[in-house]
Parts: C-alpha cells; sequence; structure tokens
C-alpha cells in the first residue's frame, strides 16, 4: 500500500444502537499504541491508531451535530465516513439522515453492517433497504464499499480498516504541514482548575508550545500545552493529529477555525457562499426547511402541496431530533413540524444554535408560515448580497495578499464585506476604482485577509 501523506480522519455515523460506540471503542481497545505502553488514553473527542503501520484518526465525538457544526464552520473534518447499520435493524430514520449529512460533506463512505453475530441478522435486507434509498453497495449493484461487522466480536474490523485505507488511497492525503496552521475545534470544555480546553484537529501547518491562537483576526490565547490523545504531551503536533490544548482564554466553539497568525480563519460568508450565489441575478434564493410531523399521511400530503419557493432539505415522521437541529445548523434550515414538537433537550440546543423550530396543529397555518418563509427570505438577500467573483489568480502585495478576480455576477464593489473582512483595495487594471462589474476583471485586498485559493468564489455582500 502506498504511504500516505498524512493520516485519514474517520467518522463513525448511524442511527442510535446501531453500535457506533461500541465500534469505536472496539478499534481504540485493539490498536491504540499508549494501551501497551501502558499510558492512559484520554477522551478528547477523537484519537489515532496504528493499522499495519498506518496511522489513522478517528473522530469519536458521538452523534451528527458536532459533524455537521464542524463541516459548518470549518469546511471539511472527516476525509472518510463510516455509515453503520444493524443487521438486525436495517435502515432507520438516522441512517437516512448520515447519508444526507455525508452527500452534503462529499465525502466516500464504507458501508459497515454491524452485529452480523446475531441470529437475527439480515444483511440482505440492509442492503435492499440502502439500494431503495439511492445507496448501491459493491455486489448490490452499485460501487458503495460495504464490509459486514460485529463489533461485539470483532469479526470484519480488521477488513473495514483495510478498505478505510483504500478510500484513503483515492482521496489521496496530501502532507498539509509544510503550510499555514489552521486547525478546527473538534471539542472544548471548561475544565475546573485548567480553565478553557479544547481539543483541535489540524487541517494544515503545525501547533506548538507558546504559538499564539487567533479565531479570524481575534487572538484568543496562547498554547501553554498539547496533549496527545495518548496523554503524552507533545512539542509539536501536525496535520490531522487530535490535540487537546490549554491556553484559550475562552472556551471557543465546536466547528471554530483556529490560526496561529491573525486573519487566517475562513470566513463564513465564504463557506456559505454556495446557496446564496445564484441569487444575485437568477431566481431568488430558497430558504431551506426541514419538514417533520406525526404520521406518513400527513407528511405526504404535506409534501405534496408545498409551494417551490421552499427547497426541503430533509422530511421525516417523529419528534425532532438533535440530528435534524445539526442539518438545520448546516443547511441553514428552519424547522416546521406538524402536530410535533421538539422534546425537552433538543429544543434546549435549538436554541444555543439559533435554529428557528415552528410547531402548527393546523395544516393551513403551516402553509401560511412556509410562503411567508419564501418572501422573507427573498428580500432579506435583495438587500445584502451584492457580487460574486472568482480567484484567478493571487500575489503577494507590501504583505498583503491580493486576489485577482473575475466578477461573475453583481458587482464587488469598494468596501463592501466578504464575511467579517472588508475589501480595503479594489484596482482595475493599474487603476483604483470604486465597483468592478459583471465579467471585469479586478484585483482587491481583504482586511484582515481570508485564506482565499485559485478558483474560489468570492462573495461579497453590505450588511
Ligand atoms: P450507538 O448508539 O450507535 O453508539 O450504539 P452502541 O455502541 O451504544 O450499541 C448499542 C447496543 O448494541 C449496545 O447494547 C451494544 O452492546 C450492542 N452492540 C453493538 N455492536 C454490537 C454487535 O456487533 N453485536 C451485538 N450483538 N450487539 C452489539
Amino acid at each position: 500500500m502506498a504511504t500516505l501523506g498524512r493520516p485519514p480522519v474517520i467518522t463513525v455515523l448511524g442511527h442510535v444502537d446501531h453500535g457506533k460506540t461500541s465500534l469505536l471503542d472496539r478499534i481504540r481497545k485493539a490498536n491504540v499504541a499508549a494501551r501497551e505502553l501502558g499510558g492512559i488514553t484520554q477522551a478528547i473527542g477523537a484519537y489515532q491508531i496504528n493499522h499495519e503501520g498506518q496511522i489513522i484518526t478517528f473522530i469519536d465525538t458521538p452523534g451528527h451535530a458536532a459533524f455537521s457544526a464542524m463541516r459548518e464552520r470549518g469546511g471539511r473534518v472527516a476525509d472518510i465516513a463510516i455509515l453503520i447499520v444493524a443487521a438486525d435493524d436495517g435502515v432507520m430514520p438516522q441512517t437516512k439522515e448520515s447519508i444526507e449529512h455525508i452527500k452534503v460533506a462529499g465525502i466516500p463512505y464504507v458501508v459497515a453492517i454491524n452485529k452480523v453475530d446475531l441470529p437475527q441478522a439480515n444483511v440482505t435486507k440492509v442492503k435492499a433497504d440502502l439500494a431503495e434509498l439511492g445507496q448501491y453497495v459493491e455486489g448490490y449493484g452499485g460501487n458503495v464499499p460495504v464490509v459486514e461487522i460485529s463489533a461485539k466480536t470483532g469479526q470484519g474490523i480488521d477488513k473495514l480498516l483495510e478498505t478505510v485505507l483504500l478510500l484513503a488511497e483515492l482521496e489521496e492525503m496530501k502532507d498539509t504541514s509544510g503550510e499555514p496552521t489552521s486547525a478546527v475545534v473538534i471539542e472544548s470544555q471548561l475544565s475546573s482548575g485548567k480553565g478553557p480546553l479544547a481539543t483541535l484537529l489540524i487541517k494544515s501547518g503545525k501547533l506548538s508550545p507558546k504559538d499564539d491562537l487567533y479565531f479570524g483576526a481575534k487572538k484568543v490565547g496562547k498554547i501553554r500545552s498539547l496533549t496527545l490523545a495518548s496523554g503524552q504531551s507533545t512539542n509539536l503536533a501536525t496535520p490531522a493529529t487530535p490535540v487537546a490544548v490549554l491556553g484559550f482564554v475562552e472556551v471557543p466553539q465546536v466547528g471554530d477555525i483556529i490560526t496561529i497568525l491573525p486573519g487566517e480563519a475562513i470566513a463564513r460568508g465564504a463557506i456559505l457562499g454556495k446557496s446564496v450565489s445564484t441569487s444575485i441575478e437568477s431566481e431568488p434564493v430558497k430558504p431551506n426547511v426541514i419538514i417533520k410531523t406525526d404520521v406518513a399521511g400527513s407528511l405526504e400530503a404535506i409534501l405534496g402541496s408545498l409551494p417551490d419557493t421552499v427547497n426541503v432539505v430533509s422530511s421525516s415522521v417523529g419528534a425532532v431530533s438533535e440530528s435534524d437541529i445539526a442539518l438545520a445548523v448546516s443547511d441553514h434550515a428552519t424547522i416546521v413540524c406538524f402536530n410535533v414538537k421538539a422534546g425537552g433537550t433538543v429544543a434546549k440546543l435549538g436554541q444555543i444554535e439559533k435554529v428557528e423550530v415552528v410547531s402548527f396543529g393546523i395544516i393551513y397555518e403551516l402553509f401560511d408560515f412556509i410562503k411567508e418563509l419564501g418572501q422573507r427570505a427573498g428580500k432579506a438577500e435583495a438587500l445584502k448580497i451584492v457580487g460574486e467573483a472568482k480567484v484567478l489568480k493571487t500575489f503577494p502585495f507590501n504583505n498583503q495578499i491580493v486576489y485577482g478576480c473575475l466578477v461573475t455576477a453583481g458587482k464587488i464593489r469598494l468596501g463592501d464585506f466578504i464575511g467579517e473582512s472588508k475589501i480595503v483595495s479594489l484596482r482595475i487594471g493599474k487603476e483604483t476604482a470604486k465597483e468592478a462589474k459583471k465579467d471585469q476583471e479586478c484585483g482587491i485586498i481583504l482586511e484582515p485577509n481570508l485564506d482565499y485559493k485559485i478558483g474560489d468564489a468570492i462573495i461579497s455582500n453590505n450588511p
């Protein structure tokens, strides 16, 4: 097997009770080197194993919430997903949601059919269920890799790890240790006695003690200590390595991108860009909605009569779940319920994540609300989005970065914002300019700078 440039980062998704925790525990116990050394593996939200000489990073924050939050704020965190489906239970609502998450993240995945040790295990049914959702596994009309496992007995786990590594090879895990440092917060807490404690997963570059910590342009601390999941402290952490970091002034949020120089953060606006970019000159933006109902009949009825002014990102029967909230966060969706609600903890999570959850018992009120949503979104976007440009080249200038761009929609104007950064210089050719219109090329400087690469779309707005 070819050596990878860095460890692949793996996440496990699936329905509750299908065996995520058992699988992660089994892999960790069987493979963690620290155990052999007699070290204590601490729970920091991720761990690494050594599988036949190849390090693999597993994110073990359970549930989808973290996964979505990370994708939302940090772009791709996991390189590969393991979709776990219990062989005795088959595809369940959260299996479907997991598939949605994986599709949105755009990462490859392997299906792990778990609990094959049980007498009632029905592997064929799982494959058929998946095919019904358009996910065709190997040997069942498609090429999604599938491995039969038992987290309980250990059957198939090695094969699963092999498959993960094969996918990693195809994905080409680039060594990014020479690039500017950027790390994503995958877990954070206030530790009594130690202060804010966060686990960072390094996306590129390196971290060492005494490095300054920045969130965008804001300094948020200085590294006091770095601890690996094995419990050992380290002076140097490299890409795809999870490290527990002490030294933050405040507890950072899961999904925040942390850098060691100011202003290198990826703008949230840049990540949000995709869904709003079409709005500038063409059709108005459609708000995303998640529909939840009490029974299948009402769901069908609602879906059948929804106006096309909204975009349904997910719909299912049952109370609002944590993963609905997570999906709503990542897709900026409103959760619209008919005869169901969000329970206590889920409702609280919704409040924390600022997700709008609205419940109706009368169907026409629900439709009135949906109509209003469409109008609301149209107005908001018309006010805000000003232009979109594609980065053609980048070059340094007086310690700053100039982005050579082609305006692809609307206008790019001096003083407009991109995320939280401002366009502080705009030139067309050698001349300074106040605005550049569609199809014009221009050079812009952002303050604070954002880490755009060639080919990225820059979306500007005027809040
Ligand atoms: P999670 O909610 O997805 O994290 O699922 P857990 O790992 O907590 O597993 C749920 C239940 O299924 C637990 O009682 C596990 O002991 C059991 N379980 C997990 N994997 C297997 C397996 O391979 N075989 C059997 N028989 N039981 C399993």
